[in-house]
């Protein structure tokens, strides 16, 4: 039998914190041995360092490990981050320059010219950058990032589309209050209510898509040459962002050839039976009602992609809606799935 990989969370007790620590849980390949957050939890059991926020309570194995401060050394090799941006930045370099592999959700370095923005199925050749970027950061780590929760849905509809000249795209998002944390939106401005502001989201998705999508070109991603218009809204759903998206091809493709795209999309992930990886990584579904949030979000582990409603817009070519789990395929699920590619392409060998 293998000998699972140490790993580590920074920002253990925050809420992507404990999604990583619910989404370890059993994996095959990593075993979590090490819990990281600020000077306020250092020194605590974990049990008491935080207030558990997910279903089924602190797991046993974590509850009574002794939280450590974010500082390189303690901690095994690979680490999961999940640390508040306003301390991102400067943690996780500091995590890389010791030798760590820097696995992370959070926001800070995504669109560095060298840093992969990572999704297994869509853009696997964008880990090439690391080499670069260690040669020039004079690294012997890495830092590797996965997408904006609201951006993961929307890529991964759109990768097996790529084929067909992508030049606009319009999304218009829905997405659940577990996307902004804990305690997040004020209960009085969401109930029974749509908020049509997130800070900074529409940008996000719009930079993170064209990076994500485009192509890898030496030292950097060239990205792709579509316009694309994101509106975000926050919406009165526990779990799982939908976004109903319209795009326009230069190929013209017939609506069965996108369906067929579509459904017979496979990745490295499902070819190299990746444990996080779900069989089928974007999933259509026929019912004129489906994908919903509430019925749909969960399955597959939260790790799929669900698409419906493929039809004629009337202003662009075509239009579909696509829902995806925002805090585990747009959070820590990515990442550990992100964290398995690199395994299996030998990269976290010491
Ligand atoms: P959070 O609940 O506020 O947790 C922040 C974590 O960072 C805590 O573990 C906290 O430790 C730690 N931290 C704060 N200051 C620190 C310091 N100076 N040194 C070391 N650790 C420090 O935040 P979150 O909602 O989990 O989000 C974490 C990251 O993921 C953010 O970058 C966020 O943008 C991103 N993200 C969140 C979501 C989501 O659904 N919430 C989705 C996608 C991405 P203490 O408990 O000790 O303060």
């Amino acid at each position: 039998m293998q000998t699972r990989i140490e790993v580590g969370i920074l920002g253990a007790t925050g809420m992507v914190g404990q999604h990583f620590i619910k989404f370890l849980q059993g994996n095959p390949w990593f075993d979590l041995k090490w819990l990281g957050a600020s000077d306020r939890s250092a020194g605590k059991k974990y049990k008491d360092a935080m207030t558990w926020h997910l279903a089924g309570g602190t797991p046993d194995s974590v509850a009574g490990l002794t939280v450590d401060e974010c500082k390189p050394g303690n901690a095994p090799r690979l680490v999961f981050s999940a640390m508040d941006a306003g301390v991102a930045t400067e943690i996780e370099r500091a995590f890389a320059q010791a030798g760590h592999v820097v696995v992370s959700n959070s926001r800070n370095h995504r669109m560095e010219q060298d840093v992969p923005l990572l999704v297994p199925e869509i853009n696997p050749d964008h880990l090439k950058l690391v080499p670069g970027q260690q040669r020039a950061r004079g690294w012997k780590g890495q830092i590797v990032t996965n997408p904006n929760c609201s951006t993961i849905g929307l890529v991964m509809a759109l990768g097996p589309l790529k084929q067909f000249g992508i030049t606009k795209v319009i999304v218009t998002t829905m997405q659940a209050i577990s996307g902004a944390g804990y305690p997040g939106v004020p209960s009085m401005d969401i109930m029974g209510n749509v908020i049509p502001f997130i800070g900074g989201e529409e940008e996000k998705m719009e930079m993170e898509t064209q990076k994500i999508l485009g192509d890898f070109a030496g030292d950097r991603i060239a990205p792709l040459a579509a316009k694309v218009s994101a509106h975000c809204n926050r919406v009165a759903v526990v779990d799982g962002h939908t976004e109903t998206v319209s795009v326009e091809f230069s190929s013209k493709p017939s609506e069965p050839d996108l369906r067929q795209a579509l459904e017979s999309f496979r990745g490295l992930p499902q070819e190299r039976n990746l444990p996080s990886a779900p069989p089928r990584p974007v999933i259509y579904m026929d019912a004129a009602n489906r994908p919903q949030p509430r019925k749909d979000a969960e399955r597959e582990r939260g790790m799929a992609a669900f698409v419906g409603r493929l039809r004629v817009c009337h202003a662009l070519d075509y239009k579909f809606v696509v829902l995806s789990h925002n805090t585990i395929r747009g959070a820590a699920g990515a990442a550990v799935l992100n964290a398995e590619l690199m395994h299996s392409e030998g990269m976290l060998d010491s």
